[in-house]
């Protein structure tokens, strides 16, 4: 082994290394930055069909009727 392959070996044992501290900052920042999608049911209704219609009667001016198309549009893809 020669001694930029030694280095390389090195830097790369040194990079993949993992501590308790740097664990715990992973699992703490996951839990912080992950998206909980509300439940359409939970976004009040402003249009005239009222919060117990279905989620696709709503109005594109309503913010439950916006937060269902968006979705519908997302899982399209
Ligand atoms: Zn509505």
């Amino acid at each position: 082994m020669d001694e930029k392959e030694l280095i390389s070996k090195a830097m790369a044992a040194l990079g993949s290394r993992t501590s308790e501290a740097k664990a715990a900052a992973v699992k703490r920042n996951g839990a912080a930055t992950r998206f909980q999608a509300k439940p359409l049911a939970e976004i009040p209704c402003d249009c005239v069909a009222g919060n117990d219609a279905p989620d696709s009667a709503h109005r594109a001016t309503c913010p439950r009727g916006r937060a269902y198309r968006r979705r519908q549009k997302a899982t399209a893809k």
